[in-house]
């Protein structure tokens, strides 16, 4: 299906976020202390959709919160009461998210087959049901980027509703994606105009020079195939040998969803909270009776490589990786997961 096409400059791009974010509940990177993450923003002057957050965060908290209360209890002699009604509702109206990148969204819709797996989560959907995504499409790779190795279309893809391009003509697009994106635009707080016939080929054209921006390139195909047959390779001892299992690379990553529950409490008083964990925790798999299937570092390496490129492949046939580089930029001890499926694979 084709959806509208309109132009703009600069300018009116401004004006259009200023009007989204003036009229909606709108999120855009917003700078702190150096770095990027998404805040709520009224103005638009308040955030930066052009930012270098690809380099660094991922739009995931703003569905799967880092750390969220899910209940509160309360025990007495005779039983435990508990209370669903928790300061800061984990439902969300609808809303809007600015300068959100390709690779992100992708990550959304890696997620949303897990989410809607074996037990729906409800607020997760609600979210994302609520959800107008208006991306940026890169115009240089940075230096850990491998989007286009892997098994999505970064060129046509519809992980967001509406996407903005920089023409190299000095012309910006803004295109709708979905039908989602398509409404939106209609309703639309400034006017915009219609592209010209030739916009898909100068969207095309920045394309062109995008991809040819890239130093990390891979064969997805090969590489899942090799891997396949790699899960005894000694070359996950030698890739894992640094890993401090911080779970940095964990946290950071779009696709990445272990969480863990846990109670805080001070006398009978207590709340529950649902917070990020990850495979590469060397507790994450220990069971009640002490046994620990990934008791070392290797084989929770391991786990994390072949799920992302080979498992959950197999399972949801979509890779449980963007390649948008956060963790490789992220990580204390500079392992890049491009550079350890590509030596496995290759071992
Ligand atoms: S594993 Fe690394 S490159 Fe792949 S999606 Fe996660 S953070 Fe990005
Ligand atoms: S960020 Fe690096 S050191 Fe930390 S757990 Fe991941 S691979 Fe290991």
């Amino acid at each position: 299906m084709s959806f509208s096409i309109y132009e703009t400059d600069k300018q009116g791009l401004t004006a259009f976020y200023d009007a989204v974010a003036g009229k909606f509940e709108t999120y855009a990177p917003v700078e702190k202390f150096g770095k990027f993450d998404y805040r709520r923003i009224t103005k638009i002057a308040e955030g930066n959709p052009d930012s270098p957050i690809a380099a660094t965060m991922t739009v995931k908290p703003l569905f799967f919160p880092k750390s969220s209360p899910i209940l509160k209890f309360q025990e007495n002699k005779e039983e435990t009461l508990i209370s669903n009604n928790i300061e800061g509702d984990l439902s969300s109206g609808k809303r809007v998210i600015l300068g959100i990148r390709h690779c992100d969204a992708r990550g959304l819709q890696v997620l949303d087959k897990v989410y809607s797996w074996d037990f729906i989560d409800t607020d997760y959907q609600k979210k994302r049901e609520n959800t107008i995504l208006v991306s940026t499409r890169c115009d240089k790779a940075g230096v850990n980027c491998f989007c286009t190795s892997l098994d999505y279309d970064v060129e046509n893809s519809d992980a967001h509703d509406v996407k903005i391009v920089n023409g190299l003509n000095g012309k910006i697009y803004i295109k709708a994606v979905t039908q989602k994106g398509e409404d939106f635009l209609k309703e639309s707080p400034v006017s915009l105009k219609l592209a010209g016939n030739d916009s898909d080929e100068e969207m095309k054209k920045q394309y062109k020079s995008f991809e040819s921006s890239f130093r990390l390139k891979m064969n997805y195909k090969e590489i899942n195939e090799k891997l396949q047959n790699k899960f005894d390779s000694p070359e996950f001892e030698t890739i894992s040998r640094n890993c401090i299992g911080c779970n940095t690379c964990a946290f950071i990553c779009p696709t990445c969803h272990c969480f863990k529950i846990s109670d805080e409490k001070i006398r009978d008083t207590g709340v529950r909270y649902k917070s990020y964990d990850s495979c590469n925790n060397t507790y994450f798999t220990l069971m009640a009776g002490g046994h620990n299937p990934r008791p070392v570092k290797y084989r929770r390496w391991r786990q994390r490589a072949m799920h992302k490129f080979v498992y959950y492949k197999e399972r949801f046939g979509v890779n449980l990786c963007v390649g948008c580089g956060h963790c490789a930029i992220s990580c204390p001890v500079n392992i890049s997961i491009f550079e350890v499926v590509n030596k496995v694979a290759n071992s």
